[in-house]
């Protein structure tokens, strides 16, 4: 499977990542990706920047050494509905929106409580995708989570950071993996690069899909016509949501 963006990555802007924006999309251009989704965390998150970052993006160009640049955010489920630390308008204006829960800002409860919280976030029709679903923190039902997903028509990240983020979750990757399977829910492969040369880098992600037999079909960007289609599908379905 070839996999032609990485949806997820993060600079200095965060106070923990350790690469510029454009060493991020010349590291994405190296690589020969197609795009490069820049997602800095929410305010929400201790230390990252204010809503005036995600506004301030109009003055990076759409386009930068011959690769598209998408122009995101990784919102924080701030509680335990899934609400984000964003307002609905302020996650229109963006091109990709991915949304995670994070020990420093996420409540964790119980495995109902998870699940309520993921639902929440899910139905959300401005979320492209569920980031790190895999975090063994916030245990969930997996099947109530993927099989929710795959009727919103919302990916569900495996991320590639997770082994070094998240040890021990790739147990609940591959049971999120077999559920996509099993519900036909849409998976989003990214890197959560926090310096330049992790950008681009998907071997974990690739290893689990191919040994779960994921057919790429499955993986919103594992070409740039189904990356595409995706992104203006969940656009449009949220206008006419309005
Ligand atoms: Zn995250
Ligand atoms: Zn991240």
């Amino acid at each position: 499977m070839n996999i032609i963006a990485d949806l997820h990555t993060h600079t200095l802007a965060c106070r923990h990542g350790f690469s510029t924006v454009t060493e991020v999309i010349r590291a994405a251009a190296e690589k020969k990706l197609l795009a490069v989704g820049l997602t800095e965390h929410g305010p929400g998150y201790p230390g990252s920047v204010s809503y005036a970052y995600f506004n301030t993006y109009r003055d990076i160009p759409a386009q930068m050494f011959g690769i598209r640049v998408l122009k995101g955010c990784e919102a924080n489920l701030m509680d335990r509905d899934g609400k984000l630390d964003f307002t609905a308008e302020q996650l229109a204006k963006l091109d990709i929106v991915i949304a995670s829960c994070h020990g420093e800002v996420t409540p964790c409860g119980s495995v109902e409580e998870n699940t309520a919280m993921y639902l929440g976030a899910i139905r959300n029709p401005r979320v492209d995708v569920i980031g790190h679903p895999d975090s063994p923190k916030y245990p969930i039902d997996v099947l109530r989570v993927v099989q929710e997903a795959a009727r919103c028509g919302v990916a569900l990240e495996i991320n590639n950071s997770s082994p070094a983020a998240r040890p021990g979750s790739e147990a609940m990757c591959t049971a999120i993996i077999q559920a996509a399977l099993q519900f036909g829910a849409k998976l989003a492969v990214a890197s959560d690069a926090h310096y330049h040369m992790a950008v681009g880098e998907f071997s974990y992600a690739l290893r689990l899909l191919k040994e779960n037999n994921i057919p790429e079909e499955q993986v919103i960007n594992s070409s740039w016509e189904r990356l595409t289609n995706y992104l203006q599908q969940r656009r449009q379905a949220a206008s006419s949501g309005d």
